[in-house]
């Protein structure tokens, strides 16, 4: 129904999707035509609590995929600015309002209070994780590499053929890393020595 109204002249797939689907539906059934829809979302969006909030575009950080979003947010009187709502752009030719599961959960990176803000860090054999700094989390990550690495590290196979491998440590990338990111964790993990290297989203 939306891409038959979209189709209608000087009516954009944007104005459907403000429209909403109940006002797209008496525009087909009365044929009342598209201004009077129209008229009655512009007085229902005047009601919602985005009504003259800020828009803000960005780009989904969970895939590849990059859906585009919309922030909407409004700022407070005592100055502060206030996260109302994200959701899908609907002028994006990636994902044209949609969000997967995942994308549409995207408000509550910012708003959660389970989020996590620190690196966490549970020591061998204590029964629960603390929050740690992130000189901390990095130094000893740089500490486990250089001890797994100098334990598993094989110059020679079996046959004597020279190999120059970490067997002792994987690599997982996120679906999120950019072409440039993929390239630099890649350089760098082969640069150890690895050969087990892994991607979430393998685009
Ligand atoms: S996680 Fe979902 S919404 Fe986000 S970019 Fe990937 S497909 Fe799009």
């Amino acid at each position: 129904m939306i891409g038959e109204l979209a189709a209608l002249p000087g009516v954009t797939r944007r104005d459907v999707l403000k429209v909403g689907l109940a006002g797209a539906g008496a525009v087909v059934a009365t044929g009342l035509g598209f201004e009077i829809a129209l008229a009655e979302s512009t007085k229902v969006k005047q009601n919602l609590r985005i009504a003259g909030a800020k828009e803000s575009h960005s780009v989904c950080p969970y895939c590849a995929v990059g859906c585009s979003l919309v922030a909407y947010t409004r700022q407070n009187s005592d100055g502060s600015v206030q996260l109302l709502q994200i959701e899908g752009d609907p002028d994006s030719p990636v994902n044209e309002g949609r969000l997967c599961p995942k994308g549409a959960t995207a408000m509550q990176l910012a708003t959660s209070p389970r989020r996590v803000d620190s690196p966490q860090y549970r020591a061998a054999g204590a029964r629960s994780w603390k929050s740690v700094s992130w000189d901390f989390a990095l130094g000893k990550i740089a500490q486990n590499i250089k001890a797994s690495r100098d334990a598993t590290f094989v110059a020679t196979d079996g046959n004597g053929n020279v190999v120059n491998r970490t067997e002792g440590i994987a690599f997982a990338g996120g679906a999120a890393f950019s072409s440039e990111e993929g390239y630099f964790a890649t350089k760098l993990m082969r640069g150890l020595g690895l050969v087990h290297l892994e991607q979430q989203a393998r685009v």
